[in-house]
Parts: C-alpha cells; structure tokens; sequence
C-alpha cells in the first residue's frame, strides 16, 4: 500500500473526521457489512465499523 493513500470520508458525526479537509484521521479503517444484510446494496454491505460518535453515545 502506498504511504501516500488517504482516507477520504464526509462523515462528520464521526470523531476520527476531517470535515473541513473531508478525511479520515485514522491510518486504516475496517469496513464490514451491517449485521443480518444479504441485500448487495452498498449502504447495507460496506458500513464503516471503526466509525465512533463525538460523543460516544453508541
Ligand atoms: S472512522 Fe470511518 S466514519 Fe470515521 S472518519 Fe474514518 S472513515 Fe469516516
């Protein structure tokens, strides 16, 4: 993997986020498909699981 790969994310509940640059602070993230999904949808097969709340709700 090149050093130079960003993570480009416009999720700006999350708190590893960027919003003014649209980044991803992390090195690396885990994607994974929501639980119990089979739809092939990309909104049900490809959930950001290192997403975590400002404010740590969930
Ligand atoms: S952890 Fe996931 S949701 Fe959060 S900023 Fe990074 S890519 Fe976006």
């Amino acid at each position: 993997m090149p050093n130079n790969q960003k993570i480009l994310c416009s999720v700006g509940s999350c708190m590893f986020n960027e919003s003014k640059d649209n980044l991803c602070k992390l090195d690396a993230i885990q994607v994974s498909a929501a639980a119990e999904s089979d739809s092939g949808a990309p909104y049900d097969e490809t959930l950001c699981a290192s997403y975590k709340n400002h404010h740590k709700k969930k």
